[in-house]
């Protein structure tokens, strides 16, 4: 029994020992008396006796338990009325307390003040660790932002006020996404970071590059974002946003893009036409050239091929930052469009040394797909695959119906891509720093495949291991399954936009 109620177990002792004691007096007393009263007639007297004791006993019984439950009915009020659970009851009144009951009660109510002081010294130590926190992070040049676990804004320091041109009263416990229109290069957004980790994990830490921000006056402005989860933090904010702004550098990339693209675009005829004759020499020479004279021209036809991807890699790249890039969905048999891809990457293999060796599964369905992009993420990837593979090893590729999808696979025993990478090798101007100075590229054809293959309504992947090799893998939806979708178009076909840019939040999504 806990030394708190030591004093009441003690009082209630004392009152039943007491009342023993004052019954057996009384019985012998009253005995005694019955005796005499009723000349020596003794059973008479016991069961007088018995009587009386039975009316005592109930008497002080009840006497007794009343007094003992009052600390309880006192503690049961307080309860109640503090809760408010039970409006018949009255509020409890120390008057009706003897003196170890009012000590019990004292000294309880003491520890459970002690405990509330605690609480509340906790809860202020968190506010003023929140405005410290807040005061400190103010002396940072870089925009943070702190949110709740409903993802409301928190806190903002006074550099991500500025950076996204808002007043800290705008801001107030508003839903991030109100004010932050973001949109990523790849569907791996915050929303789906903080969907998936949420619950799952007690730390983690991820960071985004290009993160494109739109403000209220439409001005855009680009970043990495670096965001840190922490679950259970006492003051509640579970996520903190630290925003490293590139705007600068990336408006320099996108510029020179277009500048690029604009060049390259002039490339787009003269390429065209040297492979017309490049071809027309391939046929027509071919019974009058020696060997070595043969493989000069086969070179020539796969350069100018590379230039040929190269130019329209540039040039849709273009076009997505543009939300220009629009692609025309129509029936298509895919053994006849694959087989056309990996025929013309042949000669290039080729000259690599290197051999395709081509598996499509018989009788796969018709599928819905725009002709001239598709051929281009097959060839990236074969293209990629010839690339990245510095030994003789064959290049497969293999199709097969998968799960309802059409999923084709490029696999290779190449460099590999080591695993801290492997994530980003779909994200614009990305290249491996490995091979970056070894192999030429520009880090487009993986960014623009995944947005081809996307707005075809399929999915890109990558599985790789350092040294052993990769297998890249896309899907593409049969044409059955977008029929309703074709019953409603005017002329058998399915007009799709490829976005470069994924919006963080469904409310900005259209
Ligand atoms: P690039 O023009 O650099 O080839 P991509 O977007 O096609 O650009 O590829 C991005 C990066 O992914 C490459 O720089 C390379 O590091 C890696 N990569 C792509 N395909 C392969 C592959 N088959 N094997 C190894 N690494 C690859």
């Amino acid at each position: 029994m806990i030394p708190l109620l030591k004093p009441l177990k003690e009082q209630i002792w004392l009152l039943v020992a007491g009342a023993i004691v004052f019954v057996s007096g009384m019985s012998i007393g009253i005995w005694l008396f019955a005796v005499n009263l009723f000349n020596n007639n003794y059973a008479l007297a016991t069961a007088i006796v018995i009587i009386a004791n039975l009316t005592i006993a109930l008497i002080i019984g009840k006497a007794i338990s009343a007094k003992a439950v009052k600390p309880t009915d006192y503690l049961a009020r307080s309860i109640l009325t503090v809760t408010n659970q039970e409006n018949t009851v009255e509020p409890p009144n120390p008057e009706n307390l003897d003196k170890p009951s009012k000590e019990f009660i004292a000294s309880l109510m003491q520890k459970v003040y002690g405990f509330q002081n605690s609480i509340n010294q906790i809860k202020t130590e968190d506010q003023s660790d929140l405005s410290y926190y807040q005061s400190i992070t103010n002396l940072y040049p870089l925009p943070i932002i702190a949110i709740n676990t409903e993802q409301h804004i928190g806190f903002m320091n006074d550099s991500a006020l500025s950076y996204l041109e808002l007043k800290a009263e705008d801001i107030a416990d508003k839903p991030l996404y109100d004010v932050f229109n973001i949109a990523f290069t790849s569907t791996e957004t915050l929303e789906k970071w903080l969907s998936n980790i949420a619950g799952n994990t007690v730390n983690a830490t991820e960071t985004w590059q290009r993160v494109k921000l739109t403000l209220p006056n439409n001005k855009i402005k680009k970043f990495d974002l670096v965001a840190h989860y922490s679950q259970n933090n006492s003051n509640g904010l579970e996520v903190v946003l630290a925003i490293y702004d590139r705007t600068l550098l990336y408006e320099r990339d996108d510029r020179d893009l277009t500048f690029v693209a604009l060049a390259v675009h002039e490339l787009r005829t003269p390429v065209t036409i040297l492979r017309g004759y490049i071809e027309l020499f391939g046929e027509e020479l071919e019974s009058k050239l020696d060997t070595e004279q043969k493989s000069f021209m086969h070179n020539m036809s796969a350069s100018a091929q590379q230039l040929t991807s190269f130019v329209s890699n540039i040039l849709n790249v273009a076009r997505i930052e543009e939300n220009a890039l629009n692609l025309n969905l129509k029936e298509e048999n895919w053994n006849e469009v694959l087989g056309q891809v990996c025929k013309d990457m042949e000669l290039r293999a080729k000259v690599h040394g290197k051999k395709l060796i081509v598996k499509i599964e018989p009788d796969l369905p018709t599928v819905a797909a725009d002709r001239v992009s598709v051929y281009e993420v097959i060839a990236n990837l074969i293209e990629n695959a010839i690339k990245y593979t510095h030994t003789d090893e064959e290049i497969i590729i293999d199709s097969h119906l998968k799960d309802g999808v059409v999923e084709t696979t490029v696999s290779d025993k190449g460099v590999g891509i080591p695993s801290n990478v492997v994530g980003h090798v779909f994200d614009k101007f990305y290249r491996s720093h490995s091979s970056k100075n070894s192999v030429g590229g520009t880090g487009l054809g993986l960014f623009l495949s995944k947005a081809i293959v996307e707005a075809h309504g399929g999915q890109i992947w990558v599985k790789s291991k350092e040294k052993e090799g990769s297998t890249f893998g896309f899907t593409v939806q049969p044409y059955v399954n977008l029929a309703e979708e074709l019953k409603n178009s005017q002329n058998g076909e399915i007009v799709r936009g490829a976005h470069g840019w994924i919006k963080n939040h469904s409310l900005y999504r259209g």
